[in-house]
């Protein structure tokens, strides 16, 4: 797009990376944001929250992506950009194939593209490869077994598949999914997540030695500490080395998966004895979401029916979303604190 076109879209929206939490999250809402409404953006500060400020490649790859979906003019584009000026054009819907180029999370990508093609009137299918399994992002499994069916109750329709997983420092990982319109845009009412029908545990390792039995540990940890329903270990492909465990809360009305990946210099223990403590918390409290998914409902909720829920925590994450969102939609985000472990979010939108 030239300058001049640039001239006749609606008024730049001006954002301070730095507020808030400051990290990745306010480029992709931004970008999301900007090429459903067409609206203009520019970014000062990106990521000045975080050791290393600016564009990394995941986030960098989450603007190319965005400008070749919506035909985007922009500027800033590079490696530890601290500034980035996106207009966005028509959002495309098509067949799409990215690469990151290294590690970086590819379900971050999907995030970032998934609000502006559901809103298109045909579908959309996207290839994602890099890391599948990232620590401070969503897995695939996460992905799959909880946001995506968390989105399916507001009528979104989608197909997933993790083709191969991919932990850092290699990733290799490929992540597909295809985006049907959303056509019938329903409310969400979560307040209560109902009767718990059970709990499973997972756990699976890539190109790592059977020999020092870490799914088996990790499975007999959790059994220990949650009386677990189900355990599984199942089977991952791909080039990278890793590990991964969650376990699945499944209640009457919503599902909701915590995750922890291996690391090297901790045990299959300490990893498991972690995950077990983040799911007693959530079994303690009354909440229906997770932290983190609390942040990602937010906007697909403001882009439909709104709705309420309650949830463990409000990050400050989660709150920084929300003003992010504000800016771009009409649209009143309200945090309630009913305790300390219990908070109800009412996205209130135009009707
Ligand atoms: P930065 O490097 O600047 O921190 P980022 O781009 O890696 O940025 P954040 O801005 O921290 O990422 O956003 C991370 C996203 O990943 C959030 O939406 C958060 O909800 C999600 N997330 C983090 N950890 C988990 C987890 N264990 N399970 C599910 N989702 C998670």
């Amino acid at each position: 797009m030239n300058k001049a076109l640039a001239k006749n879209m609606p008024a730049t929206i001006q954002i301070d990376g730095s507020q808030g939490e400051g990290g990745g999250q306010i480029l992709r809402t931004a970008l999301a944001l900007s090429m459903i409404r067409g609206q203009a953006f520019e970014l000062i500060n990106i990521r000045a929250g975080r050791k290393k400020p600016g564009l990394m490649r995941q986030h960098l790859v989450c603007v190319q992506a965005s400008q070749q979906i919506s035909q985007a003019y922009v500027q800033g584009a590079e490696l530890h950009s601290q500034r980035l000026y996106f207009a966005p054009q028509h959002v495309q819907s098509g067949k799409y194939q990215f690469q990151i180029g290294s590690a970086g999370s590819t379900t971050l990508v999907l995030q970032t593209l998934l609000p502006a093609l559901l809103l298109q009137n045909q579908a959309s299918e996207l290839t994602i490869s890099g890391g599948t399994h990232n620590p401070l992002a969503p897995t695939a499994d996460f992905i799959e077994q909880c946001f995506l069916p968390a989105l399916k109750k507001l009528g979104i329709d989608t197909e997933f598949k993790l083709n191969k997983a991919g932990f850092f420092p290699i990733g290799a990982g490929e992540i597909y999914i295809k985006i049907q319109p959303w056509q019938h845009r329903n409310r969400l009412n979560l307040l209560d997540c109902g009767a718990l029908q059970s709990i499973g545990a997972f756990a699976a390792v890539l190109n790592l030695s059977e020999k020092a039995q870490i799914v088996q540990r990790e499975l007999a940890t959790l059994n220990k500490r949650l009386k677990l329903d189900t355990q599984h270990q199942f089977h991952l492909n791909g080039i990278s080395q890793g590990n991964t465990v969650y376990v699945k809360v499944e209640c009457e009305n919503h599902t909701q998966l915590f995750t922890s990946l291996g690391e090297i210099r901790k045990s299959a223990e300490q990893i498991a004895n972690h995950l077990a403590e983040q799911v007693k918390q959530y079994m303690e409290s009354s909440a229906a979401v997770d932290e983190y998914l609390a942040d990602q409902l937010l906007l697909p909720l403001a882009l439909g029916q709104g709705g309420e829920f309650t949830a463990q925590y409000i990050s400050e994450h989660t709150r920084t979303q929300a003003s992010m969102i504000e800016k771009f939609i009409e649209c009143d985000i309200e945090f309630i604190e009913l305790n300390k472990n219990l908070f109800q979010i009412k996205v209130n939108v135009e009707s």
